[in-house]
């Protein structure tokens, strides 16, 4: 048996990573169960090249907890470390790390700005540990290493009689920290940060129906058997080729990630790229039908399968963060704050990379079935027009797809919608005059006279449509949009001529007198001229600007 004492300059850092990290306590177990995770895939990696020569077999993590000896368990049947390897990678290179990371982000870790926490590592076991333990056997022909540390910087290194390979870890969970012997805690955070680690991860046992025997009478109970329980899914649908994936696959995928998400996902986009960062995921465009739901099922964040976060502002373009789904990037830095995030060069590519791969399916769609984009249009025009809206980029790719519908259901891209009007909806000045409603109820006997006019009148019923418009009307020359329900739909020069009233000027002044002295004509104006339409006996308008200076 030896014992040592750490080489740290701060006498005890232990205390200072519990006060630090105060809020992210739990991290602890994402990152043993990362360990045993790296572990094992460094023994599959070493075996594979043939410099391990032991069987790799089909290796498991085991989590189990000890209640009445307060302890918790994580057991991993990986590579495993010699006495001198835990000398120096706990030692020396995990408490440098520590350390280091402290220094670092002491101040940063103060705000809640900053996300991740990665780098801790091992160390952080000590944020609910009082002692911990690790007993490890290493691939190579040595006995096992028995290695103690109580949270000062003083340590026990022994051998131990362990003869299967790998490595456990035994954290004495201290008195402030027993909510981590509760079964449903360790479950809620295996499910949240391992649900799609590579490697199985078994927390427990379950009992499993055996198959009814084919001869089974009718007084035939099930018969159960105890099996692992298996919390994660090691190869998640993110992490395969979109070849080797079908709809349905995609479908199924969602329903992991959301089990309380009862709507299907209108459709997916999977991302995979390795030049010049690395990304891979899938983002669903869900129904947005489901405020709450909208709020909790947010787009997770992991990095190689380890899942860190469901903030992804600052990553993901915030329009886009009313999508769903998932994007695993080893290129993201993590202990930096949101502020440093958007400054970084790669995340500015990541989520440049987003928009575009988003746009292109968007125009897929669009070109490959347009009646069926045209029926998804209304649960995804909120994401696409704020997208235009806050987006350059996306702005200009919209052009090819972004739909302006009818009161009639009839879809219309802007260059079809201005060709469409062009012999129609030309007013005096040459301007094309767009004539819109935002509520069909409301708005019903304007919509009406319009039509009976020959009108078109699009359907904007969207809460920002007031700002996509202008800046439709300032990025298209004589482009201009009028509500159905404002004066100028008389200036519209068509059939002006032709609409006779059955009514003389004589008689239309009169009637405009009386209706003038209930409806204000500073604000309003009255229109007779659809006297003789099926619509309205008589239409009041507002101008479109003293409507605007409204909104
Ligand atoms: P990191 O994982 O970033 O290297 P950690 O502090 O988590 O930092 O771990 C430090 C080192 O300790 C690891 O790099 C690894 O060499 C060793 N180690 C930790 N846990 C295990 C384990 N379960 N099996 C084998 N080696 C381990
Ligand atoms: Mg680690």
């Amino acid at each position: 048996m030896s014992s040592g004492k750490i080489n740290v300059s701060v006498e005890n850092i232990f205390p200072l990573i519990k006060k630090f990290l105060y809020s992210d306590h739990e991290i602890f177990l994402r990152e043993l169960v990362s360990n045993a995770t790296d572990a094992t895939l460094k023994l599959k990696h070493l075996t594979s090249i043939g410099e391990a020569k032991v069987e790799y077999g089909n290796p498991v993590i085991e989590v189990k907890i000890d209640k009445d000896g307060k302890k918790l368990h994580i057991i991993d049947q990986g590579l495993g470390m010699t006495a001198e390897e835990v000398e120096k990678y706990i030692n020396q290179i995990a408490f440098s790390g520590a350390e280091e990371f402290l220094e670092k982000y002491k101040d940063s870790a103060k705000d809640s700005g900053v996300i991740g926490h990665f780098g801790l590592g091992f160390y952080s076991a000590f944020m609910v540990a009082s002692k911990v333990e690790i007993i490890t056997k290493s691939f190579k022909d040595e006995p096992a290493a028995h290695w103690t540390c109580d949270g000062s910087p003083e340590f026990t290194l022994e051998t131990a009689d362990k003869t299967e390979r790998g490595t456990e870890i035994v954290l004495h969970i201290a008195e402030d920290s027993l909510e981590f012997l509760e079964e449903g805690k360790i479950r809620e955070l295996l499910t949240k940060y391992n649900k799609f680690m590579p490697i199985p991860i078994k927390f427990g046992t379950k009992k499993e129906a055996l198959p009814r025997p084919e001869n089974a009478g009718d007084d035939y109970k099930t018969e159960y058997v105890e099996v692992d329980n298996i919390i994660n899914n090691p190869n998640p649908a993110w992490t395969k080729q979109p070849s080797d994936l079908s709809d349905e696959d995609y479908k199924n995928f969602y329903r992991e990630l959301y089990p309380m998400q009862f709507d299907e996902p209108l459709f997916n986009i999977h991302l995979n790229v390795d030049y010049p960062f690395n990304l891979t995921g899938i983002l669903y465009f869900p129904k947005l039908s489901n405020d709450l739901q909208i709020q909790k099922d947010k787009i997770q964040l992991y990095q190689n399968q380890v899942f860190v976060t469901d903030n992804v502002e600052g990553i993901v373009p915030e329009f886009l963060t009313m999508l769903k789904g998932v994007i695993d990037s080893p290129d993201i830095p993590l202990n930096v704050s949101r502020s440093y995030l958007q400054a970084d060069g790669n995340v500015k590519k990541i989520s440049n990379y987003i928009t575009r791969k988003v746009s292109d399916k968007l125009k897929s769609l669009f070109n490959e079935n347009r009646a069926d984009f045209e029926q998804k249009w209304n649960d995804i025009k909120i994401v696409l027009e704020f997208g235009m809206l806050s987006e350059a980029k996306f702005y200009e790719k919209a052009g090819d797809f972004a739909l302006y519908p009818t009161t009639e259901n009839k879809y219309y891209t802007l260059a079809e919608l201005k060709e469409a009007l062009a012999p129609t909806q030309t007013d005096k000045d040459g301007n094309l005059v767009v004539l819109y409603a935002s509520n069909v109820e409301l708005q019903h006997s304007y919509i009406e006279a319009a039509k009976e006019k020959g009108y078109e009148v699009l359907l904007l019923d969207s809460p920002i449509v007031s700002h996509l418009i202008q800046k439709l009307e300032t990025d298209n020359e004589k482009l201009s949009f009028v509500r159905v329900d404002a004066d100028h739909v008389d200036n519209l020069i068509k059939k002006e001529e032709e609409q006779i009233s059955r009514l003389s000027e004589d008689e239309k002044t009169k009637l405009k007198e009386v209706i003038e002295v209930v409806v204000p004509k500073e604000k309003y104006s009255v229109q007779l001229e659809s006297m003789d339409s099926k619509a309205a006996p008589f239409i009041i308008t507002q101008p479109e600007f003293m409507r605007r200076m409204k909104e």
